[in-house]
């Protein structure tokens, strides 16, 4: 099963507080994180891009500022993120540079995975960085996040990071070795090292094993899995307290899996043909009929009229005259810029709008053909 993190294309690690920091003296465990350069190396030297969502921040950040032991208030917790965040991405930044990795930080809120132009936006910057060989390095954005908007917790934010940039593992790495019928504290507990669907036993034995370490506890952890098993994504809970936790994932260490029935693509794909509503028709000329059906991405020089009232990001029907809805995709351009490039050529773009846009109208990734 280890195979199943190695031969991973895009994984997406979760690193949780009670790992980084250690909590009784406020500190980066520094030969642990250091240990962990070297794990995501060696994913990014298989071929993988690995993104990383970590925690750390506040738990950090309350020692910096010397703040009181105990829960703290909101702006305090607040306060901490910002001060922690430095010291964290700096951290990361010099194990990774020292493996020859470079990264990029990026702070996200609630409303940049839920408004699909902000999800678009997000997820365009963490495809470029990994274009360009670096690893994203993600929490929530703390200061800005007040508790109506707030994650708050970064095991949900891992899964729906996951699910934007179509990952196809989910790694959560915390204090918990993974899933027990009950408290493995309790006689006749056993471990579970595979879940092929969350069902409401699943479920209850989540609830009965939550622990209060972190933010996360189980409960959280089975509601990322369900996010990203959604996704087409498999999901792996592991301890990472040891050296090396992706090492001992991969070499066979103890771990619950939650296998994802299908694939990335296709769980995309079928969100797109099938949960969204069209807010707007295309209609495209035959050529573009053709090109669409070999696999390719709608240009605006075969779109011959442009309908409805959409914006960036919204589901739209493509449609031709003789073979009626051809596919459906997300479009990348509001309708009023959508009608002014509608016929022109990519390299026109930036002349008929005053920007330099996208080339695709529907990029291929967000475009289903229909009927076939
Ligand atoms: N974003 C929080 C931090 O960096 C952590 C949230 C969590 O532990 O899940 O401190």
């Amino acid at each position: 099963m280890g195979t199943r993190l190695s031969k991973a294309r895009r994984i997406v690690v979760k690193v949780g507080s009670a790992l980084l920091v250690d909590m009784a003296r406020g500190e980066l465990r520094s030969d642990w994180l250091k240990a962990l350069g070297e794990d995501i190396a060696e994913l990014k030297a298989g071929g993988s891009d690995v993104i990383i969502v970590s925690s750390g921040a506040i738990a950090l950040g309350r020692r910096i500022l010397k703040l009181p032991k105990g829960v703290l208030k909101l702006p305090e917790s607040q306060a901490a993120a910002a001060s922690g965040q430095i010291v964290l991405a700096q951290a990361w930044q010099q194990v990774l540079s020292d493996v020859g990795i470079t990264t990029g930080q990026v702070l996200l809120t609630l409303t940049d995975t839920e408004v699909r132009r902000r999800y678009l936006n997000a997820r365009s910057t963490l495809f470029t960085l990994m274009k360009h060989g670096a690893v994203p390095l993600i929490n929530e954005n703390d200061t800005v996040a007040t508790t109506e908007i707030r994650y708050g917790d970064n095991d949900r934010l891992a899964a729906r990071v996951c699910s934007m940039v179509s990952g196809d593992c989910l790694v959560l790495l915390s204090d918990v070795a993974g899933l027990y019928t009950k408290p493995p504290e309790k006689s006749g507990a056993e471990f579970i090292s595979e879940v092929e669907k969350i069902t409401p036993d699943i479920e209850a034995m989540a609830g009965i094993s939550a622990t209060d370490v972190g933010s996360g506890g189980m409960i959280t952890k089975i509601e990322a899995a369900k996010i990203a098993l959604g996704a087409g994504a498999n999901m792996v809970i592991a301890a990472g307290e040891g050296l090396n936790p992706l090492k001992s994932i991969m070499t066979g260490g103890k771990c619950t899996w939650f296998k994802a029935s299908s694939s990335p693509m296709i769980s995309r794909k079928r969100w797109i043909a099938g949960t969204l509503e069209p807010s707007g028709i295309v209609r495209i000329d035959d050529g573009a009929v053709k090109a669409l059906k070999r696999g390719t991405s709608l240009l605006p020089a075969g779109v011959i009229e442009v309908s409805g009232d959409f914006r960036r990001g919204d589901a739209v029907s493509v449609q031709n005259g003789a073979e009626g809805e051809v596919a459906r995709g997300l479009i990348a351009y509001d309708k009023s810029d959508a009608v002014r490039i509608a016929g022109k050529k990519s390299k026109e773009i930036e002349e008929q709008l005053g920007y330099r846009g996208r080339d695709e109208l529907i990029h291929r990734d967000d475009l289903v053909l229909m009927g076939n």
